[in-house]
This record gives structure tokens, C-alpha cells and sequence, in this order.
């Protein structure tokens, strides 16, 4: 099918107004801030394929019939919502379909008394966030990406937020959704505490990048909403090993603050610059709830940390962490780091407590030896569980050999990453999904059970419409 039929096609479903072809429009709606992709539209190149249309439906319906007719015609389609991915996810094919949601959004209805709110797939976890407040509650979903990012994508990333060690992941905050499935069929997946009913199917979603259905409509859990009794703290410490060990004793003993996070001394040079010790880590800790709790959390983390060789100091740190933590969105459009030639990033990986250590030691041992043009690169701990931890690593480098090589280097730092990640157990991404530049790793990362994920896409979509390119190898 030509260009032209696509578009002819799509518009006469759901009318002119539903299907954008203006090249600006295309060109924004298939690009993430992936940060090859951010050098390269910085230094006017743009080499993200073209895309014949974005469609926007307004509701599940015209959800379901887009979808019918790309899958009759066999047509690559990419879903998208807030666009915050950072891994190429929404990178469409050359003349396929974006189909975006952001004009479905919305709170649906806010359940007081179950504790839950349902929305549609487009709305906004700013806004989201924000309409909880105002009526005593909060969602608990904190990524860094909240004034970006939206219901739908957030789901489909397997997405987890700052405060994740009280709430956890998007994965224990779903209750329930609505998706349409790639031939336009819709199914409803109904809201329960919990059921001994088969497999949960809320998880064929859930991380799946858009390649098993889009997302319409999702049910989340809600909290009470209490700033006012939080308790939080910080200490300097020497090394991230001991500031491992010192996480996984509060983990390991029973602790539940929502904030857990270790930087380490190349990172604290950046974030707090006087205010922690030079050659330093430090640890930030975050309680919230109800004031018993976090008493007993804070006093509870005080003993643990009076075990190790800290530094205590108070809550500064953390307050200015809490103020400064999502600044970055409101710098993504800014040409900062391509002014200085370079190329700014983030890769995240997780391990149990065994492996982490050498994980992180690895990989800043063996990136500056093998990257001449490496700037920078640092690490942090900030989501933590009784089994492990995660390292969500900062890097940036020089594009010394053109715009071309920013990209080959890129793959460079990645690989190293991946190698040392793999190679001890390690899974390959923490929160942000495996996008279509982490996919050939793939196979190595889920061993014996990837063909699972191959027979569930070819079930689910076995016109192979949705998405192609993420988590699966071709
Ligand atoms: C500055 C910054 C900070 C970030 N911090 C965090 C963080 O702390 N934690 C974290 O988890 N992530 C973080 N991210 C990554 C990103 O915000 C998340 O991956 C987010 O979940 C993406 O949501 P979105 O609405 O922007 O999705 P999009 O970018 O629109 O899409 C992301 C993926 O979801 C799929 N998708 C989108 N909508 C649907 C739908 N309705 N149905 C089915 N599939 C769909 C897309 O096909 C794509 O594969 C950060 C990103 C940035 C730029």
C-alpha cells in the first residue's frame, strides 16, 4: 500500500482531522531523547525514518479501527503517548504508522473507596499527580520523567519512580486496564486486589513496548497523600561497596523507606559539590507515611548506619535532591551538551547484592581504558530490594570524529555495559526497556525462555504490525 492509500484509508475511518501528515508533526512524534539522536537533530541532521502519518484517535473505538485497518494491511505501526522514551522505542519505519494518545487523556473516575483511579492512556503523570493531591491522595509513581511522560507509555515501559521502595514499579500499582490488541479487537482486563485466576495478564502489557496491544485505559492504586510526616536523612561514606553493603542491611532487616539512593563520588562532585565530603558517596534516604512509621524507619536506618564508617549530614542533601530531581525535563529540548561536543546519557542495569559491586566496578575500570574520548562517568543505586539493587550509570564523551561517530561510540559505552552485566548475571535494563537499541542483547538476557516472548508476539500479532524492532531480534 502506497503512501497516499494509507493516509486516504485512515482518514476516511476516522476522519482528516485524526491523521497528521505535516513533516513537522511526524518528525516529533518519532523522536526520543535517546542521546546519539539528541546530538544528532542538535548538530541538523535527522536521520529518524519517515513516518507517513501520525493518527490520533479520540477514543478506544477509533483506537480499535485503526488498528483493524493497519493490520489488514499488514502496515508497521509504532504506539506512542508522552514520547520521554529514551531508547529509540518510538522510532517508527520508513512510510509506517505512529498511533498516538495523547489526545485520550483524562481521569475517568477516582474510586475513594476501593483506593483507586482509572485514566486514559494519554494522560499525564504531572497532571495525574497533581488531581490525586488535591483530594488527599497521592499515586506513588515518581520517575524522574513525571513532567514527560504519560499513563500509557508508562505501562508499557515497565516504568518505576523515585519512590519506589515504598510503592514499587508500575507492576505493583496496576490494577486493571483496557488495551486494544493489534487486529482491533478490545479486551478489558477487570480490576481485583488480587486473584487466583491463571497467569495475570495485566503483565502481557506491562513492559511491553508496544508490540502486544495498546493501552487505552489503566486503574491504579491510590495512597493518602502525607508529605508533612516524612522523616529523610543522608551520610557520606567511602566507596560504593561499603555503601552497598549498608543498603542491602537496611533492605535485608525489614526497612521500607521510599527513597534508597547511593551516588557515587564522580556523581556527588556534580550533584552536591560542597555539600558532601569530596571523594565521597552518599546515601539518601527518604521515609514517608504515617509519623510511627517513618520514626521507626529513620531510627531504624540511624542504627544501621552508625554500624559503618559515615559521615552524617542531615537532611540538606536530600531536600536538595528532592528540589532539583526532575530539572533535567525542562532542559531536554536545550542543546547543553552538543555546545561542548558532546554526547550525555544514561543506561541503567540490575543484579543481585553478589554481583552489583563488581558490576559498577567493572564498568568504570573498563570504559575509560577503552574510550579515549569518555568525559565522564559515574553511577548510582536507586531502586532497591531484599535480592538487589540496581545502577543506573551517567556518562558522556566527546564526538571527536564528526556526528557520524556519535552513535558507533555510543554503542560503544552501551556494549560495555551490557558485556559486564551479562556476563555476571546481571539483567541488561532496570526501568527504561530494551527500545531498539538494547534488543540484540535480547536473547542472551532471557536465555531458554526468549522463544516464550517470540510464540506470545505471534499469537497476539501475527501480522507482526506493532512495534517491530523492540525486544524481539528481527
Ligand atoms: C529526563 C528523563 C527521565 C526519565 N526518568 C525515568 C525514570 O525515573 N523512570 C523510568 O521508568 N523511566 C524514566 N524515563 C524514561 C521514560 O520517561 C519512560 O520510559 C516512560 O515510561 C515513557 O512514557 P511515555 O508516555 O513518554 O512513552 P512513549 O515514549 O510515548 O513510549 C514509550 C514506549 O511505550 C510504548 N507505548 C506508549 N504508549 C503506549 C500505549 N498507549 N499502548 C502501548 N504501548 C505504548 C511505545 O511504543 C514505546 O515502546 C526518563 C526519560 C527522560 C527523558
Amino acid at each position: 500500500m502506497d503512501k497516499k492509500d494509507i493516509i486516504q484509508g485512515l482518514q476516511a475511518l476516522l476522519g482528516e482531522d485524526r491523521v497528521q501528515t505535516a513533516p513537522e508533526i511526524i518528525r516529533k512524534a518519532s523522536t526520543d531523547y535517546i542521546g546519539f539522536r539528541q546530538y544528532e537533530r542538535f548538530d541538523g541532521q535527522d536521520w529518524v525514518p519517515k513516518a507517513a502519518c501520525v493518527v490520533q484517535p479520540r477514543n478506544t473505538a477509533e483506537v480499535s479501527q485503526a488498528l483493524a485497518f493497519l493490520n489488514k494491511h499488514g502496515l508497521s505501526t509504532v504506539p506512542r503517548t508522552g514520547g520521554s522514551s529514551v531508547t529509540q522505542s518510538i522510532e517508527p519505519e520508513e512510510g509506517g504508522v505512529i498511533l498516538d494518545g495523547q489526545e485520550m487523556n483524562g481521569v475517568l473516575s477516582l474510586n475513594e473507596q476501593d483506593m483507586m483511579v482509572t485514566v486514559r492512556c494519554g494522560t499525564p503523570l504531572e497532571y495525574l499527580e497533581n488531581y490525586l493531591n488535591r483530594h488527599g491522595y497521592t499515586g506513588g509513581h515518581f520517575p524522574q520523567s513525571l513532567p514527560l511522560a504519560h499513563v500509557g507509555g508508562l505501562i508499557a515501559t515497565r516504568s518505576i519512580g523515585q519512590f519506589s521502595t515504598l510503592y514499587g514499579g508500575i507492576e505493583d500499582l496496576l490494577v486493571g486496564l483496557e488495551a486494544v490488541l493489534a487486529d482491533g479487537e478490545v479486551i478489558r482486563i477487570k480490576n481485583s486486589p488480587r486473584r487466583s485466576v491463571g497467569p495475570d495478564l495485566r503483565h502481557l502489557f506491562i513492559g511491553s513496548e508496544g508490540m502486544l496491544g495498546f493501552i487505552t485505559e489503566a486503574t491504579l492504586k491510590i495512597f493518602p497523600y502525607t508529605p508533612e510526616t516524612r522523616w529523610m536523612n543522608s551520610w557520606a561514606i567511602q566507596g560504593m561497596d561499603q555503601g552497598l553493603a549498608l543498603i542491602r542491611e537496611v533492605m535485608t532487616t525489614g526497612y521500607r523507606p521510599a527513597v534508597v539512593r547511593l551516588h557515587d563520588a564522580e556523581e556527588v562532585q556534580k550533584m552536591f559539590g560542597d555539600a558532601v565530603p569530596g571523594g565521597s558517596s552518599v546515601l539518601l534516604f527518604l521515609a514517608e507515611g504515617p509519623a510511627p512509621i517513618t520514626a521507626a524507619i529513620g531510627q531504624g536506618i540511624r542504627e544501621i548506619a552508625g554500624r559503618y564508617p559515615v559521615q552524617d549530614l542531615g537532611s540538606r542533601p536530600v531536600e536538595s535532591w528532592l528540589q532539583t530531581r526532575n530539572d533535567v525535563c525542562y532542559r531536554m529540548d536545550e542543546p547543553v551538551y552538543h555546545k561542548q561536543g558532546m554526547v550525555a546519557d544514561t543506561c541503567e542495569i540490575s543484579a543481585p547484592w553478589s554481583a552489583i559491586g563488581e558490576i559498577y566496578g567493572a564498568v568504570i575500570e573498563r570504559l575509560p581504558r577503552e574510550m579515549p574520548n569518555l568525559v565522564f562517568i559515574g553511577g548510582h543505586s536507586s531502586h532497591s530490594y531484599v535480592q538487589g539493587t540496581n545502577i543506573y550509570f551517567t556518562f558522556s564523551f566527546l564526538v571527536d570524529k564528526g556526528v557520524e561517530s556519535a552513535r558507533p561510540d555510543y554503542m560503544k559505552v552501551i556494549t560495555v555495559m551490557m558485556e559486564e552485566t551479562l556476563k555476571r548475571g546481571g539483567s541488561i535494563a532496570h526501568h527504561h526497556g530494551s527500545g531498539k537499541y538494547r534488543t540484540r542483547w535480547m536473547p542472551e538476557e532471557h536465555g531458554s525462555s526468549y522463544p516464550l516472548l517470540r510464540k506470545l508476539k505471534s499469537s497476539l500479532d501475527p501480522r507482526g504490525i506493532l512495534n517491530r524492532g523492540v525486544l524481539l531480534t528481527d
